[in-house]
């Protein structure tokens, strides 16, 4: 007997009838002696209406307001789950965040988790009874209901099973598990069995959104073992079966010998380039560059000074393609006002490749391989960054897919 979270995403909520099937997965492991937390998302769709409704009103919606609204979509699928279970003999307890209490700080929309109460929620699982809460929800010190960023929900369930360290955390969602890339680039991109904490996040970050950043940070810091799984299976497949499907996000100290160097390659198309030319080279340029980029809110990825030649150099930067006219406005003001540089260029059709793998920890020649990989297709690289599990390159967007595929063939990921 252990002690399973499970969470459903917004498809497998969809509709009573998809609610019923969840009711008859859950219900398949409860029955098989396992004592059962379930944190579902709100019913697909939900959140989006919620947050247009509000718009409706008030265009920029106060944020307590608005996760006072948006969190309503969970404590629907709580309940209507809870009846889905007890309608077919289970015995079954909803509880929104408050209730439990997930207690989170006060940064509306996009509050952290602080806390989790375990009592109350063992005190039920020790009644026989299966616990359903809801995710993306906590609750502030002053009482106020917070939500946790879109997407919050897998980032609710895997601090769940921290605070109540269970023996695994089940992620049913609408994809099978994670890819070495994503299918619809390279058709023949394989699912893995296991990928490190590490992997997963870099994966997270470069773009692959199968989970939600902040979970796997809570499944590395807490040591959660976390599993991506398909939902849309037959609920009553058989359990042993179901327990080892999908991608097994673990910690590289369990990671076995045949783990391959590579293990995936992920990509963001959405980027975008600013190259800030002539700028004098002095103590303080890269700050009075990006610094006033730092306080508009934009997240600058790769960066890059040139050499300088004569006491001028060039500085260029990366930011999501979505705030690159944000950027620019700040950076032609900042040049105007005070940096003195020659001019800015931009070029919005980027995009950023990358090949990760824990792997590249004990093995040489990564890089070399990989650019050699694009110079054979002829694409040329405009930015390279790396950290130690991760190799990056910035390339024109229109050979993005080209890389990808390339890149794949020439890590064999396709071969299991
Ligand atoms: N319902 C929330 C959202 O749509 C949280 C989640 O689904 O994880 O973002
Ligand atoms: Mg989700």
């Amino acid at each position: 007997m252990a002690l399973i979270v499970h969470k459903y995403g917004g498809t497998s909520m969809g509709s009573t009838e998809r609610i019923k099937n969840v009711a008859k997965r859950v219900a398949k492991w409860h029955d098989a002696g396992h004592q059962i937390v379930v944190v579902p998302s709100a019913m697909s769709g939900e959140t989006n209406r919620l947050i247009a409704l509000a718009k409706e009103i008030m265009p920029q919606p106060d944020p307590r307001e608005l996760d006072m609204l948006a969190s309503t979509g969970e404590q629907v699928s709580v309940a209507l789950l809870s009846m889905a279970l007890l309608s077919i003999g289970k015995e079954a307890v909803s509880y929104a965040g408050w209730q439990v209490p997930i207690k989170t700080d006060s940064a509306y929309t996009k509050a952290r988790i602080q806390s989790i109460d375990d009592k109350r929620v063992r005190k039920d699982l020790e009644a026989g009874k299966i616990v359903i809460i809801t995710g993306f929800q906590g609750v502030d010190d002053g009482g106020n209901i917070t939500t946790l960023g879109r997407g919050g929900s897998d980032t609710s369930a895997v601090a769940v099973a921290a605070a109540l360290k269970a023996q695994e955390c089940l992620i049913y969602t609408d994809v099978d598990g994670v890819y070495t890339t994503d299918p619809r680039v390279v058709s023949d991109a394989r699912r893995l069995k296991t990928v490190t904490f590490e992997e997963m996040l870099e994966m997270a970050s470069l773009g692959s959104k199968v989970l939600q950043i902040r979970s796997v940070e809570f499944a590395g810091n807490y040591k959660v073992p976390t599993r991506v799984l398909s939902s849309l299976t037959d609920p009553l497949m058989p359990l042993e079966e179901e327990a080892n499907s999908g991608t097994l996000i673990s910690f590289e100290e369990d990671t076995h010998m045949e783990q391959a160097v590579i293990s995936g390659i992920a990509f963001n198309r959405d980027e975008a380039k600013i190259t800030v030319l002539g700028v004098p080279d002095k103590p303080g340029i890269a700050y009075q560059i990006l610094g006033p980029v730092a306080d508009a809110n934009i997240e600058v990825d790769m960066i890059i000074q040139n050499q300088s030649v004569e006491g001028k150099t060039d500085f260029t930067f990366t930011v999501p393609r979505g705030d690159y006219a944000k950027a620019m406005d700040v950076l032609n003001k900042a040049v105007k006002e005070h940096i003195g540089a020659a001019s800015i260029a931009g070029d919005a059709k980027v995009s950023k490749v990358s090949v990760v793998g824990v792997g590249m920890r004990s093995h040489v020649g990564i890089a070399s391989q990989m650019f050699r990989t694009l110079s054979e297709e002829g694409i040329n690289i405009q930015m390279i960054s790396t950290s130690e599990i991760k190799i990056s390159v910035l390339i024109d967007e229109k050979y993005m897919e080209l890389a990808v595929r390339a890149l794949h063939k020439a890590f064999d990921l396709e071969k299991a």
